[in-house]
């Protein structure tokens, strides 16, 4: 099997706590679901319900208001009980509303029902993307729809391929390695619903080579709605699944093959769930499958999880703590961001919450720099992390915008620097000047 890869940096990121990715267990409903009116990297929705409305599972509850800002839906039933706001200590603000569950269930519990798109033109399948609310599921989450618009314009003889991420180099992923063990027939048909939705005509399963039986399974289910699809082994080593290192591979296995994949659209298995259920079952973005582990938490598990579950009911359901975290993380320890309060939700971009105890997160004492290379040797943007780092604290930005924050050099520096953190600030400076 030829492995394709990238050509610099990078680690072999291997992590004891992560839940076993086997298997995956159905969240408790919440009592109270905390629903965030910002859920990607986009604007805030507008809220078309007020406090004390009552809402039904699956209702539009705050509406599209500005370019990139994404369609929101109650997860549960119930009534809207409050409005809340706050600010997380990266500065980032957000508002939600705040539902108490009651009342029946639409689509809980009920017959599946599913529904034809083949004869359904492009534009209303963007549409339908649309109004259900489907973003990239996995941050920054831009709408969909909107990253299907550009390649729909495109000229008719120009190739396109629509990339399907099943590139598992970070074991905190092991909510998206459940999702497409228990749905890869769902994918498979989201992946040809969004070829549909912007005529494209090329099918990558890109899969880490350890996944590659995964990869057949979902190129065979594919091959049933009739566009060509290929499978693309590519290298476990973290950050592979990065756009960049991502179509670094993609691009030699196009010049080792003589293959032409054009313009590459690259989406993640939760994604393609995601337009799946929008397109198949008229359902909005409800749930996430969420990867919940870390060294303080007693029974780490893979979980299906309503949008608006707030992080302490989750931690509660694995056993709680095993002792009071030192940090606690959205997203991945190598990538997410620490959260302030365990009130905060899950929304649609999580697929992973970590709570670390002290030796995890490598303790809070900052050592100086030792120069001895280390953060430059596993760079896979070439950079010099321990120079941006110094020059972003006098000030200098202008290289920063080269970072893409995959925290390579976090792990990799004995001194325990906060070097992507400090060049992902400058980064956002260096853009605001
Ligand atoms: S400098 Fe940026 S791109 Fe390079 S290893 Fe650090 S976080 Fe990754
Ligand atoms: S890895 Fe850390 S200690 Fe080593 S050169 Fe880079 S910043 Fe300095």
């Amino acid at each position: 099997m030829k492995i394709y890869k990238f050509p610099r940096g990078g680690i072999v990121f291997e992590d004891s706590t992560v839940p076993p990715r086997d298997k995956s267990v159905i969240a408790f409903l919440p009592v109270l679901a905390v629903v965030p009116l910002i859920q990607h990297s986009g604007g805030k929705a507008l809220p078309l319900v007020n406090v004390g409305d009552q809402v039904q599972e699956g209702m539009l509850i705050a509406r599209r208001q500005s370019p990139e800002s994404a369609n929101i839906h109650a997860p549960i039933p119930g009534t809207v009980i409050q409005g809340v706001s706050w600010e997380a200590e990266d500065g980032f603000s957000n508002e939600a509303l705040v539902i108490r569950l009651g009342g029946a269930f639409e689509k809980l519990g009920k017959p599946r029902k599913e529904f034809h798109w083949e004869d359904l033109k492009p534009f209303a399948l963007q549409q339908l993307l649309g109004e259900y609310g489907v973003v990239e599921m996995e941050p920054p989450g831009r709408p969909l729809a909107d990253l299907l618009g550009p390649l729909y314009s495109r000229d008719s003889d120009e190739p396109a391929a629509l990339v399907v991420r099943c590139v598992f180099d970070d074991p905190w992923l092991a909510g998206d390695y459940a999702l497409c063990r228990d749905r890869a027939k769902d994918i498979a048909e989201g992946a040809c619903i969004v070829c549909h939705s912007a005529q494209i005509n090329r099918l990558v399963f890109a899969v880490s080579h350890r996944e590659y039986d995964l990869g057949s399974r979902l190129l065979e289910e594919a091959g049933s709605f009739g566009i060509p699809g290929t499978l693309v082994a590519v290298s476990s080593r973290y950050p592979q699944k990065n756009p960049r290192e991502l179509q670094f591979a993609l691009r030699e296995y196009e010049k080792k093959e003589g293959q032409t994949l054009g313009s590459l659209l690259i989406l993640s298995p939760a994604t393609l769930a995601g337009a799946y259920d929008a397109i198949k079952l008229k359902k909005p973005v409800l749930e996430r499958y969420i990867g919940v582990g870390g060294s303080a938490v007693k029974n780490p598990q893979v979980m299906r999880v309503r949008i608006g579950t707030r992080l302490k009911d989750l931690f509660a359901e694995c056993g709680g703590f095993v002792d009071e975290p030192q940090r606690v993380i959205l997203g991945s320890p190598l990538s997410g961001r620490r959260i302030a309060s365990l009130d905060e939700p899950v929304v649609k971009t999580s697929f992973a919450a970590a709570a670390l105890l002290e030796p995890q997160t490598g303790g809070t004492v900052m050592r100086k720099c030792i120069a001895c290379g280390e953060c430059r040797q596993v760079c896979p943007a070439a950079l010099d992390p321990e120079s941006l780092f110094k020059g972003i604290q006098q000030g200098r930005t202008s290289a920063a915008a080269e970072c893409h924050g995959c925290g390579c050099c976090d792990l990799a520096c004995p001194s325990r620097l906060p070097l992507s953190k400090v060049i992902q600030i400058g980064a956002i400076h260096g853009k605001t000047r």
